[in-house]
């Protein structure tokens, strides 16, 4: 069986010319389930009854299932969707005046493990496919269509490193700005990386969508520190392939840089300095994060007085600096608390509950 939730609109008509049938059925099937939800082939009645017959054999449109839905106090929504081998991952759904953001997992558990993200303390499954990605989009707008509304804005900002899953997240960001499909405006759609310097250039190759680096240090000693992929591609190699991608923009786009604040570790006034020096030639604003707790983490949020500082010294340099509002933290849906539900393949998940352990008993 094939999902074609798996194909973007060149993959589906590659599979229908693969089978002897024109290309153009890729459209006609895609307007089907994308602008008319029509999951069923045997209602797409603009195909032929034999086409119809071959599809049922040969095709399904499969998606995740929701285990389990939350919604925060402020309106924030985060799901549980279960993926293959007995995972789950989550989706975050933000809304705000006259816009619905949704954040996307592409991995199940992350192989990074940044120090300050509870994702990674979850260890590695494996990679997301297209249909669950673009699957968590669905589930989204099947909420969202009950007050008339859609998912305008998606950040793969969830569980997992989008650029160690290239070719699925790319395929479904590629269905998230077709007209066939949800017709997102690729600013509007911005994958998030660690800094996986090789795969942004191969990024800048096939799209055009919004990019966002998760910075967070102004120097290789502590960005080494807290992004351990630091350690194999330096901050001067990220920033060139930065400017790289910007190029591949129109002259009006920039890049976000997404720096975590933690308190005594990298929000003093002589990072913020460093910061804007670094960056004083990259076309970027600047995105501050104020650090979002989780089990023993180790780190903690700063004072909102030290957060404004930093922030001042980067708006005196000349950059849009925005204060990322928490949101969805009562159901645990902010920024790096994602965990889902992760068969981890490394020894890693074990020796973070026994940390959790260890602390809960001290
Ligand atoms: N792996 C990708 C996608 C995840 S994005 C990336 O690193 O960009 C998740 C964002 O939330 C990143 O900017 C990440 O650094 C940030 N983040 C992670 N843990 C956090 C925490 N505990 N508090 C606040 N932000 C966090």
């Amino acid at each position: 069986m094939t999902n074609l939730f798996d194909y973007d609109r060149e993959g589906l008509e590659a599979y229908f010319v693969d089978a002897g049938h024109k290309p153009f059925r890729a459209r006609q099937v895609m307007k089907w389930i994308f602008h008319r939800n029509q999951l069923d082939f045997d209602a797409m009645t603009d195909l032929s009854r034999d086409l119809r017959a071959w599809l049922r054999e040969d095709a399904n449109l499969a998606l995740p299932e929701i285990v389990e839905r939350f919604e925060s106090t402020d309106g924030t929504i985060k799901w549980l969707v279960r993926v293959g081998n007995g995972n789950s991952v989550e989706t975050v759904l933000i809304p705000e005046r006259g816009r619905n953001t949704l954040c996307v997992s592409s991995q199940v558990g992350c192989v990074l493990d940044c120090s300050f993200c509870a994702t990674g303390k979850q260890g590695f499954n494996g990679n997301l496919s297209t249909a669950e990605i673009i699957g968590q989009l669905l589930l989204a707008n099947a909420e969202l269509k009950a007050r008339g509304e859609a998912v305008t804005n998606v950040v793969l900002m969830g569980m997992g490193e989008p650029l160690l899953n290239f070719d699925a997240v790319v395929r479904a960001t590629n269905l998230m700005t077709d007209d066939l499909a949800y017709g997102i405006s690729k600013r509007r759609v911005t994958i998030s990386t660690a800094g996986v310097v090789p795969a942004i250039y191969e990024l800048a190759k096939v799209t055009d969508v919004s990019l966002a680096i998760s910075l967070h240090a102004p120097n290789d000693a502590l960005r080494s520190e807290l992004v351990p992929i630091n350690r194999k591609y330096g901050i001067a190699e990220l920033i060139t392939a930065c400017n790289h991608y910007i190029g591949n923009l129109g002259e009006k786009r920039t890049l976000t840089m997404e720096y975590t604040l933690m308190k005594g570790v990298n929000d003093g006034l002589e990072h913020a300095r460093e910061l804007a020096d670094l960056l004083r030639h990259v076309r970027c604003k600047i995105n501050l994060i104020p650090f979002n707790p989780f089990p023993a983490s180790g780190y903690v949020r700063p004072d909102v007085s030290a957060v404004r500082r930093f922030q001042t010294v980067l708006l005196n340099a000349g950059f849009a600096t925005m204060l990322r509002t928490t949101r969805g933290e009562d159901i645990s849906a902010a920024c790096g608390q994602l965990i889902g539900k992760v068969q981890d393949r490394t020894k890693r998940q074990t020796r973070y509950l026994a940390r959790v352990r260890a602390e809960e008993l001290a």
